[in-house]
């Protein structure tokens, strides 16, 4: 029985190490993958004379016959992982039993790359090799020389070996996606498959184009002399010698801090440009790390923590069709429920109907989904299974399953639309959103509510909320006279919403919460801008020709004059913009990065759109300054390689206290 188990074990094992290191297209997601490869290594303790040395547990990765082969002179190692504190408490306890209380870490991110080792000799570049198998590697010199953030010659003349994550910035990922989609090429699970697949390319000029880049992480400092003594003087070597070093490395007295760096960037991670799985928490002292060695497979001075996963695989058990509020038909996956980023998911977006030709994806398929920046996450590729063939292509519906109305296209969009003006679904979809955070901003008025408040036949447009009274919210189903008041309030509050968000709120084409917000500025009232001429509206910088002209109809449509006027009259008022406090930062667009100390994100924005300043929210050769906070991200390096302002916080709150206090100087 557990002989069986191994067995099957070992061998699913080995087929995803084939489909992840040689073909990097995976077909199970990591999380999965590392739940077999626990309960292998479980069964192999529980009865060790079961293990074999061809076991994946007691190897590293695979290599491809690709490339020229080359034998490591240092074995490559892997590392063991864990989710949770409690093993990394355990962890350090075993080594703080052995070598004492005072056993300090290093933190560094795990790079969500490929792992490679880099030969200096002289101080100049001279191998590249893939990790491979630990024991021989893919030797792809060529390939990493075209790699820019590699250098060729060090800023000093030693013999060194280095090892390191080659990876690609999400962003360039994306494009690469985005770029392969239009010629109908293969496109990538996630940033690591693109990074490894990109630099084990038979031809070196398709590598030299794509866009890749470097951490370094460790070195093996045999012929230097005077070697630092500790990993973190390592890395501050390897920093001086002109390698890329991840800034956001950290040196922690103790597992506690370790922990505090896991939680802190567990949320954070999102908003670097490049894919991080994890923290690797290695000790400090090189006496101890040699003193602990490895195992087969991993060193025992390290240890890595995974964050919760953001991919997972699960069955795709229906297609629905979503009704937005421009009537837009979006197809979404309903899911088996499946654990992503730490909740359970049982919905994807599918984006548009050239997405689900593209993925090809049919009811009862087995589909990678994927946690990004957006909330929901998404389908990112179906997984293959010969059973597949047999079922059911999905035919792209012809009608509105709401009112039944033929959908249509609208020329120059993927997008699939409901082109009734009266469809119960648009209808409701708009007054969600006339609620909703954004716009109006009615606390306790959520889409179950407006589900209840339009069938009832109670609001059926934006005014309807505003004749809403006690007696009437009292019909409603589940709603006492607590909740009652509470709507009511909310209803009665949203009456006098910023004019920013009562311009959003109204969902004019193309118009989202920035372009209104930029048209509250410019115009500071409701009426000043429903009389704006086009060509004044196209004026205004964001705006343009095309939008201009669509904000204009919008205006002088007589049933949106008609719904104005009607909300007017019932109360709704939005007060005039407020005019910024001081022009200081007039014609300055300003980029904030990292943990600021004194203020919110939100706050220190507000703060430069209050001295006229315009807060954006990436950098550009248009940024006039960069204000940085703890533990910056990308931004930062960018901004410096712009030549753009760089202000601390302190000194961005001193430009604004200075201002106040000589008003005079401003100019
Ligand atoms: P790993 O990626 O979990 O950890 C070891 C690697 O981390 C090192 O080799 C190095 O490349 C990298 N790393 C990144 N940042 C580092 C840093 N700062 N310091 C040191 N190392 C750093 O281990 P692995 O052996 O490369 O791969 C095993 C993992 O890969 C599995 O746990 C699983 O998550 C994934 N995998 C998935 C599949 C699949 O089918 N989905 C198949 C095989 C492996």
């Amino acid at each position: 029985m557990v002989l069986d188990r191994i067995n099957f074990l070992k061998d699913e094992i080995n087929k995803h190490n084939y489909h992840y290191y040689v073909e990097d297209n995976p077909t199970i997601d990591d999380f999965t993958y590392d739940k077999l490869f626990a309960e292998l290594k479980k069964l192999e303790e529980e009865h060790p004379e079961l293990k074999t040395p061809d076991s994946p547990t007691q190897r590293v990765g695979s290599v491809s016959e690709k490339f020229f082969p080359y034998t490591h002179k240092h074995r490559l190692y892997s590392l063991d992982n864990t989710y949770n504190y409690e093993d990394l408490a355990i962890w350090y306890k075993k080594i703080t039993e052995e070598y004492g209380s005072n056993v300090e870490l290093v933190c560094e991110l795990k790079i969500d790359g490929l792992a490679i080792s880099l030969t200096y000799e002289n101080g100049v570049f001279t191998t590249g090799v893939t990790r491979g198998d630990g024991v021989t590697g893919e030797n792809i010199t060529t390939n990493l020389k075209t790699v820019r953030a590699i250098p060729l010659k060090l800023f000093e003349d030693v013999d060194i070996e280095v090892r390191g994550e080659i990876y690609m910035p999400k962003t360039s990922f994306e494009k690469l996606n985005r770029e392969s989609l239009e010629k109908g090429e293969k496109v990538f699970a996630n940033p690591r498959n693109a990074a490894a697949g990109s630099i084990r390319q038979l031809d070196s000029t398709i590598t030299a184009k794509r866009d890749l880049s470097i951490w370094v992480y460790a070195s093996i400092l045999d012929n230097v002399p005077n070697p630092p003594q500790t990993h973190y003087d390592s890395l501050m070597y390897l920093k001086k010698l002109g390698f890329k070093v991840n800034p956001n490395i950290r040196l922690c007295k103790d597992v506690y801090e370790a922990v505090e760096y896991c939680k802190e960037w567990e949320n954070k991670r999102s908003e670097l440009d490049y894919a991080t799985d994890g923290v690797v928490i290695k000790v400090n002292s090189f006496a101890i790390q040699n003193d602990m060695g490895f195992t087969a497979r991993a060193p025992k001075w390290a240890t890595a923590f995974k964050f919760p996963p953001e991919e997972a695989v699960t069955t795709l058990e229906e297609i629905e069709l979503g009704i937005g509020k421009t009537g837009a038909v979006t197809p979404i996956a309903h899911l088996t429920p499946v654990l992503l980023a730490g909740s359970t998911v049982s919905r994807a977006s599918l984006h548009n109907f050239d997405e689900i030709r593209r993925l090809d994806v049919r009811k009862g398929d087995k589909v990678l989904i994927k946690k990004a920046a957006e909330i929901i996450p998404k389908v990112i590729k179906v997984v293959d299974t010969e059973e597949r063939q047999s079922k059911k292509r999905y035919h792209i519906p012809d009608k509105c399953p709401v009112c039944h109305t033929p959908l249509e296209f609208r020329p120059g969009e993927v997008n699939l639309y409901c082109p009734n003006p009266d469809c119960p679904a648009v209808n409701k979809a708009r007054l969600e959103f006339w609620a909703s955070k954004d716009a109006m901003d009615m606390d306790t008025v959520g889409p179950s509510l407006i589900q209840q408040l339009y069938e009832k036949g109670l609001v059926r447009n934006p005014a309807g909320f505003y004749k809403l009274t006690m007696e009437k919210l009292l019909t409603l189903e589940g709603v006492k006279e607590k909740t009652a008041q509470n709507i009511y309030n909310a209803v009665q509050e949203s009456k006098t919403r910023p004019l920013k968000r009562f311009i959003t709120a109204l969902i004019i084409k193309n118009v989202g919460k920035e372009t209104a917000d930029i048209l509250a500025n410019e115009y500071g009232t409701l009426d000043n801008l429903m009389n704006a001429s086009v060509e004044n509206l196209a004026a205004i910088n964001g705006i343009g020709e095309k939008m201009g002209k669509d904000i204009y109809e919008f205006f002088h449509d007589k049933k949106n004059i008609k719904m104005i006027k009607e909300l007017r009259t019932l109360g709704v008022e939005p007060p005039p913009a407020e005019v910024p406090k001081s022009e200081l930062f007039k014609g300055k667009s300003i980029v904030i990065t990292g943990t600021l100390s004194n203020m919110t994100r939100d706050e220190a924005n507000d703060l430069i759109k209050q001295y006229g300043g315009k807060a954006a929210s990436s950098v550009s050769k248009n940024t006039s300054y960069l204000v940085v906070g703890l533990n910056p991200g990308s931004k930062f390096d960018k901004a410096q390689k712009l030549g753009v302002i760089i202000l601390t916080e302190d000194e961005f709150l001193e430009m604004i206290n200075s201002s106040e206090k000589n008003p005079a100087e401003q100019d």
